[in-house]
């Protein structure tokens, strides 16, 4: 490692590629890995993002995994370390926000740090210390009803502060606004009041860029992915294409897709009428017994030269009411998982080196199944989705590419606008 600039904990697989993807369009080259790796890191990378498992976890097992990142990352010697979290805030009334930081804030032997959860082009700001998604305050919006971590109050001063011993402030629009210096002439303020913790206001990229290049000297950020945009330009670093830049593509192409969001739905019937080849997986022939895997994978192995193949779980809302009315909502999700997971290895094995996979839950069954550990992050294809670059023992290259789209991202043609984005090794199709 020659110097890594920015060490990266997510709580969640999803978020950690949305920031990876962040920092790359901002002008860092970012290697996201599963979990905390095992051995040192030998690339050259400007920031490496770990990504955890932790948002839902007990507040105690959430503390001791985000421990482990930060001491693997100190090893790697991560200048700054930043704590992502969701851009809604998510957390329990115990945490795990509060008690994360906490904790990295012990280890890091710092006395205050920030929490900022605004990524405006998204849609997420903070105005006075309330969050808001779109035009609605955090709990008027979907959030309310999550089934995991639903979120009750929007102001963040007073949610984080039920999280920590720690005393919670808040640095406004008005100081944002008037930037660099005001930013830490508050912070310095806060510090003399006994404040550790400060939420910060932030409506506009603007506000995420002074924010950005106040924040320089602090050991411990923690946020959402936006406050990222501001930081790469502290080490001399801005917007350039080679950041995104990976190996050239190789090998065949496929989409294993297991989302059932409306996005999803779209996309496929997309890639359907466009004369794409597909192979419906049918979650009851799974619950019968039947090798659908393996049925999927002879349908492919013909047709795969001939361009990308899919195969998919995807379904309307009315079919999966009916197939989880039938299986149970969980026993359904994970046999059709796993199911999906054996194709993708399976294509894998068979040549596929440009693999797509739509599904959150999908994915991460398809990443483990692919034995993959690190992903190098690349061209964007969509808000939020990358192309990676991943080292998998089951590719006879010993890599490949993938696109891991959660739910309702991407447009309508994301599988066909995908592949038209990666670079052909010279001499291939
Ligand atoms: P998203 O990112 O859209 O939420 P996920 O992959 O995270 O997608 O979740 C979709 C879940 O639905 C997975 O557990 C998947 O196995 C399951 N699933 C996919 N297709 C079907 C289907 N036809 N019937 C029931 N469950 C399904």
């Amino acid at each position: 490692m020659n110097k890594l600039l920015l060490g990266c904990i997510a709580d969640d697989f999803t978020g950690a590629t949305d920031l990876a993807n962040n920092l790359v369009r901002a002008g860092m080259r970012v290697v996201q890995t599963i979990g905390v790796p095992t051995e040192a890191f030998s690339d050259d990378v400007d920031a490496i993002v770990v990504a955890l498992k932790t948002r839902t976890l007990p507040a105690a097992d959430a503390v001791s995994q985000s421990l482990a990142a930060l001491t693997w990352l100190q090893a790697q010697g991560a200048q700054q370390i930043y704590f992502k979290y969701c851009s809604t805030f998510d957390s329990t009334a115990k945490g795990n926000i509060g008690p994360v930081t906490d904790a990295l804030m012990d280890a890091l032997h710092t006395d205050f740090t920030i929490a900022c959860p605004a990524f405006p082009e998204n849609g997420r700001t903070v105005f006075k210390g309330y969050l808001f998604v779109g035009d609605e305050l955090l709990h008027e919006s979907g959030m309310r009803n999550h089934p995991l971590t639903p979120m009750t109050d929007s102001n963040l001063v007073r949610v984080l502060q039920a999280q920590t011993s720690r005393r919670v402030g808040l640095i406004d629009y008005r100081t944002v606004a008037r930037g660099v210096d005001a930013i830490k002439a508050r912070i310095e303020a806060l510090r003399r009041e006994g404040v550790s913790m400060a939420i910060v206001d932030a409506t506009s990229n603007d506000d995420l860029m002074r924010m950005g290049e106040a924040f320089r000297a602090m050991p411990l950020l923690t946020a959402g992915s936006g406050v990222a945009i501001g930081l790469p330009q502290n080490f001399g670093i801005s917007p350039q294409p080679q950041a995104a830049e990976l190996p050239p593509a190789r090998g065949l192409r496929a989409i294993v897709s297991g989302s059932c969001s409306t996005a999803t739905n779209a996309q496929v019937a997309d890639f359907i009428g466009r004369g794409g080849a597909a192979f419906a997986v049918d979650p009851l022939r799974l619950a019968e017994g039947v090798d659908v895997a393996s049925q999927a994978l002879r349908w492919a192995e013909p047709l795969l030269k001939a361009g990308p193949v899919l195969v998919y779980a995807t379904a309307a809302p009315d079919a999966v009411r009916a197939v989880q009315a039938q299986l149970g909502v969980q026993r359904a999700g994970e046999m059709v998982e796993h199911t999906l997971a054996a194709v993708a290895r399976g294509l894998v094995e068979r040549g596929v080196g440009q693999l797509v996979v739509a599904g959150g839950e999908t994915s991460g069954a398809c990443v483990q199944a692919l034995d993959i550990a690190m992903l190098r992050i690349g061209p964007q294809i969509a808000p939020g989705v990358p192309w990676c670059h991943a080292p998998s023992t089951h590719s006879a290259n010993g890599a490949v590419h993938v696109a891991l789209k959660s739910g309702n991202f991407g447009a309508v043609d994301f599988f066909t606008h995908a592949f038209s984005l990666l670079s052909p090794e010279p001499g291939m199709p």
